[in-house]
């Protein structure tokens, strides 16, 4: 018997109607399929049934993974890394076109977000995310400015990827049952000629500096960021009276521009 564990955020999928609703959004067959954190294997199951080329497993707990290793020893297929997905160098093992899935664990889902966003190059060889978040996080991923779940992720998400197809999942869809409610996000690579940032490490520094002071005026963030404020102000035209969530995406996306160009 499997006990789960808290600290890795295990709350393994369980639904059967859930699980089938998840493989019903994505083309298996014949591709690269990359799991994040596939734990029992409840969701590798139905991957597999559907006869992908290639199946890699990224899972954390060796307990888990040497379980799957045990069980899915007859799939030729099917490569299993007992390692932790924020230290593994995905990137450099990533086959064109793949497909990455994963009921993530909640405590570090938007970290793991991140690093598939801050991939080196772009566009990605990834070319579809399917990926289980918390419902709170999703919705920060899915806001509009002007709302208070418009923040940080959502301006770093929006620069690369855009949300195709979204979902909730109630929480006895787990076991163990979570607090939280979850919704599943469908995420697609883009090349969105309003981002002209030159390192996305820039646009997380300042939408950072903004946010972290989410109540004050813009005109704290300006003061920080640029020696002479006033003549970014003239020339990015924006009042400085606003707050940060008053920004669209592509506001923050011009102010990052113009911080790597005179800074
Ligand atoms: N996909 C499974 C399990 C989801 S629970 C299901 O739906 O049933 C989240 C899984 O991520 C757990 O198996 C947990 O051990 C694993 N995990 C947690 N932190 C991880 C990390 N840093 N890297 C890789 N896997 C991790």
């Amino acid at each position: 018997m499997i006990r789960p564990k808290k600290s890795l955020g295990q709350n393994f999928l369980t639904d059967d109607n859930i699980l089938n609703k998840i493989l019903s959004l994505v083309e298996v067959k014949n591709r690269n399929i990359i799991e994040i954190g596939p734990g029992t294997g409840n969701l590798t199951k139905k991957i597999l049934e559907k006869r992908p080329k290639n199946l890699l497993l990224i899972e954390k707990d060796q307990l888990l993974a040497d379980n799957l290793q045990e069980k899915l020893s007859s799939f030729r297929n099917v490569k299993i890394f007992n390692e932790d997905i924020l230290k593994f160098n995905l990137e450099k093992i990533i086959e064109k076109n793949s497909i990455i899935i994963g009921n993530l664990p909640y405590n570090i889902s938007s970290q793991i977000l991140i690093k598939l966003i801050k991939f080196q190059k772009w566009p990605p060889k990834y070319n579809k995310l399917i990926l289980m978040f918390q419902k709170e996080v999703a919705d920060k991923i899915l806001a509009q400015h002007k709302t208070s779940d418009y923040g940080r992720l959502t301006i770093i998400t929006s620069s690369r990827l855009k949300v195709t197809n979204h979902f909730n999942v109630l929480p006895n869809s787990f076991y163990p049952v979570p607090k939280v409610k979850s919704t599943v996000l469908v995420l697609k690579p883009i090349i969105n000629k309003n981002f002209n940032v030159k390192k996305i490490e820039n646009l997380e520094l300042i939408s950072h500096i903004f946010f972290s002071q989410k109540r004050k005026m813009i005109n704290k963030g300006f003061k920080k960021i640029f020696k002479n404020y006033l003549e970014a102000q003239k020339k990015l035209n924006i009042n400085l009276n606003l707050r940060p969530s008053d920004l669209t995406q592509n506001e923050f996306f011009k102010i990052t521009h113009y911080f790597e160009k005179n800074s």
